[in-house]
């Protein structure tokens, strides 16, 4: 407990810019002020039970922050949200950022999720009660990890007019840095002005016609209202490049998702040094690593364990 305690401290006294010679004068390791978030989603099944033995667990294996997922209506999963922010204090974790996501109630489910001007008040409502909610936890930002239906650049900016208005309202509610949006891969998916369509059938598939959502969800949102959590594996999955997109917009990238195909640094395929080296240029601060099912039976706890032994061991992770 002590150990944790006085690893605790240590962390604390790094994220403040005036006590930073003073830490690095008397740190011990090189890796105990490491700040590491973790999506608790990464846990899957695994994020039950003994919740706050499962913190302590998080904590012992180099944790620092989290970023909740499975907020309803009061509640992080089956734990009143009160009781869930003394289990994390207790365990020596900071609550961060939270991922919600609203559905339009016409909806018929997830991917039929298309956003109407005629919904916003009761979207604006609802936002209201989870970020006050939210605000009780400490949250420092409100995360929506899931894209609406957006097929036309009209669809696009209704869901630009939605995020603005929600932005006003977690910030309302004392959320510093207010409101974000994650993305998976399908926001590099393309839409296309009517006036193109023929254009787009032409068959070349090298030929970009149209327009990413993503660069319009960045064009049509004002920066004061909405910022962008970097997924940076969905958008080498969706074939861009996360360090160009934060070269490109250095003030709307506000924090990223650290993920691979499984375990961090083992597909091959993720340039961490580069997302890393770009993230401190930017002044990005949070991150939080994410992790999906782990294809080899070993459990979701030992991907967390592995994903964080990986940031721990390496040298570009301040
Ligand atoms: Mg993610």
């Amino acid at each position: 407990m002590s150990m944790a305690a006085a690893a605790g401290l240590l962390v604390g006294k790094a994220g403040s810019a005036s006590a930073a010679n003073s830490v690095s004068e008397m740190a011990p390791a090189p890796t105990a002020s490491k700040i590491i978030g973790l999506q608790t989603y990464s846990l899957g099944k695994e994020f039950s039970g003994d919740i706050a033995a499962v913190l302590k667990k998080v904590k012992a294996i180099g944790y620092t922050d989290l970023e909740l997922a499975g907020y309803n209506n009061g509640k992080i999963g089956q734990t009143d949200l009160m009781e869930f922010k003394k289990m994390a204090e207790a365990a020596g974790l900071k609550i961060v950022s939270s991922h919600v996501s609203y559905v339009n109630p016409a909806a018929k489910n997830f991917f039929d999720n298309v956003y109407t001007k005629d919904m916003i008040p009761g979207a604006l409502e609802f936002w209201k009660k989870t970020a006050d909610d939210h605000a009780k936890l400490g949250c420092t930002m409100l995360v929506q990890p899931m894209m609406p239906t957006i097929k036309s650049h009209e669809d696009a900016a209704v869901v630009c007019d939605v995020f603005n208005q929600v932005g006003d309202v977690v910030k309302a509610a004392g959320i510093p840095m207010g409101f974000g949006y994650h993305n998976h891969n399908m926001e590099f998916q393309r839409v296309v002005k009517p006036e193109d369509a023929e254009k787009a059938k032409s068959g070349n598939p090298f030929m970009k016609v149209g327009d990413q959502i993503y660069d319009l969800l960045l064009a049509g949102t004002d920066p004061s209202k909405l910022f962008f959590e970097m997924d940076v594996y969905w958008t080498v999955m969706g074939q861009n490049d996360p360090v160009e997109y934060m070269k490109k917009n250095p003030t709307r990238i506000k924090a990223l998702h650290i993920k691979d195909r499984s375990v961090l640094g083992q597909s091959g395929m993720m340039n961490f040094e580069q997302i890393f080296k770009q993230m401190y240029a930017n002044g990005i601060k949070h991150y939080f690593v994410e992790l999906e099912n782990m294809p080899d039976g070993r459990t979701q706890f030992v991907g967390c364990e592995e994903s964080a032994k990986y940031l721990l061991k390496a040298p570009f992770v301040k």
